[in-house]
């Protein structure tokens, strides 16, 4: 059996390497230092055991001689064991000596490089540590001993060769590294960046001079870059679209994921708020079997959302039962759900609305035409009376239901601080304000498009952008639309 020492990259989960994240989604123990950022432990498998073995300080801190120890003992009890520790684990996170004392034991082990924040922090603060004739080289050090008589950094040698100086743990000692770089002879006035948070939605730059570093405050964690290198302001972390934003989505947990992750490469903190779950219809999804059976009779099949395209082709044995079917999908992720299922929909309502479809679709062919309904079973009666109303036969099948879900304290503790909220269903809206309250709903609403809006507005919530393309992707575009407008 073998332990994965992992890099887990600074802080964005798409920093970490492809290795990594394989490792993580197949592991069945994570060993987690305290820095590793909550999105990357995210990618664990669900149900791996999570072992936070962090060392902060004062908190009666777990020596190293006892994460060693249990590296040990887990690699001998077998399954994936993954040692993840932030940024590449063999840049001062001691990783080095987990190996040792793993081959010591003859327990197999691999390391699997990591993205080190010494180059990424400053490279997602727009600071490259090395730039053709303004710095050719750099030196990665700790400033944890600086202080110390006997520090195993030659900060004189540093301050000499005129590389750029990137400071890991820096952040207490910060003065002293200063006033020992300028005794040895760097410029007083030389530019200083002090990265808090790097790759992270909370990353925030620091800009001062090795003269200021020491009354600059700066709080853990931090890389301090220390050089002419400092002075640049390339593109950054924190100039991108949705930064600094704390975004709540609540959808159902898993397409509520893709959501997250896009408003998260975007820069923005999404907070996961499953309000609603979806489940089996009551009957436990009976009539939808049985009516699949029957697909290939119907003139129409309609399907009202990508939740019940997936579940009626779930329940479709074989493809070819809807060779002589026509299809039609409500909204165009519906339309997405079905192709990726290898159906294109013939039609698709020129807006996502019940209301578009019935107007758009075709006069039956001849007295009883029928047609096929998919829906959620909490659902409104505009389609099936506006086709019956047109000479058409409906029959209407209870795809799934969507339930609300209440959430524990703990989770409503994060909608506080949260700047915006996204509603990609009526349903998502009532079970939010049901579990949350309306004193929750963050100042910026935005909705996926005219219907959930309308029941926002019914609990009296104003709604400050609707997605015009009626999609996940549309509410990213309608918030990051609504950002610039505030950012001026
Ligand atoms: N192995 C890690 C470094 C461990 S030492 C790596 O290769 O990145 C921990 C120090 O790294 C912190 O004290 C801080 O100086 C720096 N650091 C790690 N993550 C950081 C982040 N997201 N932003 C700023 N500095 C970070």
């Amino acid at each position: 059996m073998t332990v994965y020492i992992v890099g887990a990259g600074p802080g964005d989960p798409g920093l970490l390497t492809v290795r990594a994240a394989e490792l993580l989604a197949a592991a069945d123990v994570v060993v987690h230092d305290r820095l590793v950022d909550v999105r990357v432990l995210a990618r664990a498998r669900p149900g791996a055991r999570l072992v936070d073995v962090g060392k902060s300080p004062g908190d009666g801190a777990e020596p190293q001689d006892g994460i060693d120890a249990l590296l040990v003992e887990l690699g001998r009890a077998g399954g994936t064991v993954v040692r993840l520790k932030g940024g590449d684990p063999y840049v001062f996170g001691r990783g080095g000596e987990e190996a040792l004392a793993l081959a010591g034991a003859g327990v197999a082990y691999e390391v699997v490089p990591g993205v080190t924040a010494a180059v990424a922090v400053p490279a997602c603060a727009g600071v490259p540590v090395t730039t053709r004739g303004v710095a050719s080289g750099f030196a990665v050090v700790t400033g944890h001993d600086a202080a110390s008589a006997d520090a195993s950094v030659d900060w004189e040698l540093l301050a000499r060769s005129g590389c750029t100086v990137v400071v890991l743990m820096g952040v207490a000692a910060r003065a002293e590294i200063a006033r020992r770089l300028v005794a040895a002879g760097r410029d007083p006035s030389t530019p200083v960046v002090a990265v808090e948070r790097g790759a992270t939605p909370e990353q925030r730059t620091v800009r001062t001079t090795l003269g200021a570093l020491g009354a600059t405050p700066v709080e853990s964690p931090a890389t301090i870059v220390v050089g002419e290198v400092a002075a640049l302001g390339l593109s950054s972390y924190e100039q991108r679209p949705l930064a600094g934003w704390r975004v709540l989505v609540t959808r159902a947990a898993d397409q509520g994921a893709a959501l997250a992750d896009r408003l998260a490469s975007l820069g923005a903190r999404p907070v996961e708020l499953p309000v609603i779950e979806i489940v089996d219809p009551a009957d436990g999804g009976a009539a939808l079997r049985e009516a699949a059976t029957r697909a290939g009779a119907f003139e129409w099949v309609v399907v009202a959302s990508s939740n019940a395209a997936d579940r009626l082709l779930d329940a479709v044995r074989d493809a070819r039962s809807l060779a002589g079917t026509k299809v039609a999908a409500i909204g165009p992720a519906t339309a997405a759900a079905l192709a990726r299922r290898g159906i294109v929909a013939d039609l698709v309502p020129s807006r996502y609305l019940g209301e578009a479809l019935a107007a758009e679709f075709p006069p039956p062919p001849g007295r009883g035409a029928r047609v096929l309904l998919a829906r959620a079973s909490v659902s409104r009666d505009v389609v099936p009376d506006a086709l019956r109303d047109a000479g058409w036969e409906v029959e209407v099948v209870d795809a799934y239901e969507t339930r609300p879900v209440e959430l524990s304290p703990e989770r409503l503790d994060a909608v506080r601080g949260a700047h915006a909220v996204t509603f990609a269903s009526p349903s998502a809206v009532s079970a939010f304000l049901a579990t949350a309250g309306r004193d929750r709903v963050p100042g910026v609403v935005v909705t996926i498009g005219p219907v959930t809006s309308a029941a926002v507005r019914e609990a009296g919530v104003e709604v400050t952008a609707e997605a015009a393309e009626h999609t996940a992707e549309g509410i990213v575009t309608a918030l990051v639309s609504h950002a610039a407008t505030v950012a001026g």
